[in-house]
């Protein structure tokens, strides 16, 4: 039966093999064992349920919460060739009644319904008159009161199954994995806890990376501008923001939208149906929006704002890079969101569970201070220890120089304290570049010796940097009437010279994908076919299969039907619509051949290969004998990086040779401050004189683990 279950997977969706966990659930499906299905967003449950609903007689019964996906999830089956219906309260009672009748009728493959249907007896009722193999619930967790959305309906699942004559199989399916829920969710069902399937958390595809210390809107203005034929979301943690940010970016030209819960339902709808059909490329939005999105085409995601949790993080951020395609996750980080958090946290939660909350919101905080690996901090949140550092994210990626900036944050700090400490960023930024305007004066803050010292700067590079200072919490923002500056115990070190403080270049925006013109072209059929249709145009093809049409080149069906994403039903429907735009293309563009896209591509993958291994290249020098400062001087990166490299490729299993970083003269001396520290290599340094590096007493306990 497997077999079929993989020819049905090329003839009716396209796809050559199936994903991890994939194979695994479907053989368990059709050995009859129910199952719990526990895959990341975007792993690609859907098919554990649709596939075994094509090799099975009878129509099997999709339980889903969200009422706004079951539409396209339908069409995209219908698009397939696969008979398939919904019935929710968007369709009249009437019409509710038809589909009843054409399913008993055994006319689906299919169908859906909303969980509130088994709050009625009549409804299940006319369910036994069905022939049902196989109910597949869908966000399973719903049926946990410990999950994050529990739906009171989901109780009534077990009705279903002792109501009907013939036992179906259960398959339930979520992509929360905490053994609280999966542990409801087995006790509810009935389902053995050893008949779980779970695959790593890891998305392939996905980049994460975190910005700290830059102007964040500065940022977001130029990351949009570079990807504007692009979807993305942003999510912002309140309202507020949310319509700050739709303003300003409207102002600027962008096509957005925006979704919060202040706003009312037609509303909201209908900014939502225009970025699924690509009408807008960006969502703004608040932690509302997403339930239910099954967009695949969503080429990014930013969260301007620091998230509650990482769990929100995860989901949220998941939502990018549903089609495979190479896709961004970009948290822009600034410490006061975290006040903000809180105070979210202190509003909605009750005391039983806020210091749970708050425990959960300083892990999302330490994944913005993490040097590691950013996807292996997820995983490893998340109960799995993973094999290797992902070699995509930010940190993977990162070779920025550092450059020495003590002596600008002690001018900083120093006019802080000169002015007591009364004032907010901005009226700081005026004193140190020398700004003559009335308030400065009238305070007589032009007479401090910090007055212009900073006079060749301008005032956004000032406040930018100040920005950073507090991002590396040398700065506190206190926030009474207007927001004030304080110097914490770090910036008190910093400015008593005894920590120095390092900042990397910015992080410079990209454009995530390379502009292809045919790509375009048929982005522009796509559309047009939609619009037609009724339908979203990832429910056509998806964005993977628009880019492997570019790859391959197909000039005939039989090529098409090699493409990704195409089977045989599309293939009729739509293939000659898109051979015929590949043919123009390539008549009005003869230079261009399948080799050079395809060099394209694989060119994009090794330029990333080459950027992940920055910390390797250190390595091999250091392998070559180079010494740590010769590597820094050659490679213009500071000693701190290559010192950090090196710590990170130990960590990955690579031997360093430890004592010969620890000059003898100090041994005995970074022994007795270890000995006298409580702890924290911070506590072991203040003990030592200023040459003694952070790098020779790491490397001293090191060798002496
Ligand atoms: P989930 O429900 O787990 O979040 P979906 O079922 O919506 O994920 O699948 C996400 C995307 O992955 C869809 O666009 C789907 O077509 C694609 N997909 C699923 N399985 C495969 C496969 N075996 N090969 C290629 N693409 C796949
Ligand atoms: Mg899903
Ligand atoms: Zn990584």
């Amino acid at each position: 039966m497997f077999t079929k279950a993989q020819e049905l997977l090329a003839s009716y969706f396209g796809y050559s093999s199936f994903r991890r966990g994939q194979d695994e659930t479907i053989k368990n499906i059709l050995d009859g064992k129910d199952t719990v299905c526990i895959m990341p967003t975007g792993g690609g449950k859907s098919l554990c349920y649709q596939i075994p609903a094509l090799v099975l007689e009878g129509t099997t019964l999709v339980i889903s919460p969200l009422i706004s996906l079951m539409k396209d999830q339908v069409d995209t089956l219908t698009q397939n060739g696969i008979p398939a219906t919904y019935i929710n309260s968007s369709i009249s009672i009437t019409e509710a009644n038809q589909r009843i009748q054409l399913a008993k009728q055994g006319h689906y493959k299919l169908l859906y319904i909303a969980p509130e249907r088994l709050d009625s007896i009549d409804f299940i009722d006319q369910l036994i008159d069905m022939r049902i193999p196989l109910i597949a619930i869908d966000e399973a967790h719903c049926i946990s009161q410990w999950g994050h959305d529990f739906r009171p309906s989901y109780l009534h699942i077990h009705r279903v199954l002792d109501y009907l004559p013939v036992q179906p199989i259960v398959l339930a399916l979520t992509a929360t994995a905490t053994p609280q829920v999966r542990q409801d969710i087995c006790s509810t069902l009935g389902i053995a806890e050893h008949n779980t399937i779970m695959t790593t958390f890891e998305r392939e595809n996905l980049s994460f990376s975190v910005v700290k210390g830059q102007d964040r809107d500065d940022f977001l203005s130029g990351y949009i501008r570079q990807n504007k034929k692009e979807a993305g979301i942003i999510y912002a943690a309140t309202r507020k923001v949310v319509d700050q940010l739709y303003e300003k970016l409207n102002k600027e030209d962008v096509s957005v939208a925006r979704y919060h819960a202040g706003m009312n339902d037609n509303d909201r709808n209908e900014q939502q149906e225009r970025f699924l059909r690509d009408e807008v490329n960006v969502m703004i939005a608040t932690s509302a929006f997403g339930m239910g999105i099954d967009k695949s085409n969503i080429r990014y995601v930013i969260h301007y704002q620091l998230p509650k949790n990482m769990e929100s993080y995860y989901q949220e951020a998941g939502r990018a890079g549903r089609d495979g395609l190479d896709s961004e996750c970009i948290l822009l980080y600034s410490p006061q969101d975290v006040q903000v958090q809180r105070y979210l946290i202190d509003q909605s939660t009750g005391a039983s569970r806020f210091s749970n909350e708050l425990e959960k919101l300083q892990h999302m905080t330490d994944y913005c201070h993490t040097e590691n690996c950013l996807q292996s901090f997820i995983l490893q949140y998340f109960g799995e220890e993973p094999k290797q550092d992902c070699g995509r994210c930010g940190n993977c990626t990162d070779d920025r120089n550092s450059v020495d900036v003590t002596k600008e944050a002690q001018m900083v700090l120093s006019c802080m304290i000169r002015t007591n400490q009364r004032f907010g960023k901005q009226m700081i930024a005026q004193v140190l570049t020398g700004s003559k305007n009335k308030k400065v004066i009238e305070f007589s803050f032009h007479t401090l010796p910090t007055y212009g010292l900073l006079s060749n700067r301008s005032m956004k590079d000032v406040s930018e940097f100040i920005e950073f200072l507090i991002s590396e919490e040398l700065i506190a923002v206190e926030h009474g009437t207007y927001p004030t500056l304080k110097v914490t115990t770090k910036g008190k070190d910093v400015l008593l010279g005894n920590q120095l403080i390092f900042q990397k270049e910015r992080v410079e925006t990209k454009q995530i994908v390379k502009d292809h013109p045919l790509f375009e072209e048929l982005r522009h059929v796509r559309k047009e076919i939609a619009q037609g249709e009724g339908v979203p145009p990832f429910v056509i093809f998806s964005d993977q299969t628009l880019q492997d049409m570019c790859a391959k080149l197909p000039k005939t069906t039989g090529e098409m039907l090699q493409v990704k994403g195409i089977g045989e039903h599309k293939l009729e429907k739509y293939g000659n619509i898109f051979l015929q735009v590949i043919t123009n293309f390539l008549e009005q563009h003869p230079d261009i051949d399948a080799m050079i896209t395809t060099e394209v591509i694989t060119e994009r993958k090794q330029s990333k290969k080459a950027m992940k291994n920055s910390h390797h290249v250190t390595y091999e020098m250091y392998k070559q004998r180079d010494t740590l400062s010769h590597i820094a001087e050659v490679r213009e990166l500071s000693m701190q990086t290559v010192e950090n490299h090196l710590i990170r490729c130990f960590e990955e299993g690579m031997e360093v040779d430890w004592p010969s970083f620890v000059p003898k003269e100090y041994e005995s001396m970074i022994a007795s401050a270890v000995e006298q520290a409580e702890d924290g290599l911070k506590a072991i340094k203040e003990q030592l004189p200023d040459n003694i590096s952070y790098f020779m007493i790491r490397a001293y306990l090191q060798m002496n683990k």
